[in-house]
């Protein structure tokens, strides 16, 4: 194991042992559920979006493995105060990271942190963990009240 792998490791497990914008948000306009029962990954994601279409606070709770908990954790971050026009720019980007075919060196542009999880990819079955906030934020963005589901 290299030392970005290490650094990227290390990232992870520290978002998973304490998550940021975890709880409940209040005044949160928009909600929706993820699960992923692949790996039994359950959450429920909260934005409260403005009047110009800006995520201006997103938090999250639920349970589930390392991987899921820190990638919601570590999305919260990357989203609050971007537009859902960019923010759909940002999944789009973190999930061609996540499905790169192997061998081919994924673009991190403009991922910031979400870099540390290009090493998932190798692990197509923790994709679904890694992108099930996202997927969340999707449908409570489209404010359809469903349940986002990764199958
Ligand atoms: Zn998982």
């Amino acid at each position: 194991m290299d030392d970005l792998r290490e650094l990227y490791q290390a990232t992870i497990l520290e978002h998973n042992k304490e998550p940021r914008n975890f709880g409940k948000l209040e005044n949160a306009t928009h909600e929706a559920d993820g699960h992923n029962p692949l790996c039994g990954d359950s959450l429920t994601l909260y934005a409260r979006v403005d009047e110009g279409g800006r995520v201006v606070d997103v938090a999250f709770q639920g349970s589930g493995c390392a991987i899921s908990k820190a990638s919601a954790s570590l999305m919260t971050e990357a989203v609050k105060g971007k537009t859902i026009g960019e923010i759909e720019v940002a999944f789009g980007r973190f999930h061609a990271l996540l499905t790169a075919p192997p061998g081919e060196s994924p673009s991190t542009e403009g991922l910031g942190k979400l870099a540390v999880f290009s090493g998932v990819r190798e692990y197509p079955a923790r994709v679904k963990c890694a992108t099930l906030a996202w997927h969340a934020l999707q449908a409570a963005l489209d404010a359809k009240g469903e349940t986002a589901k990764t199958e």
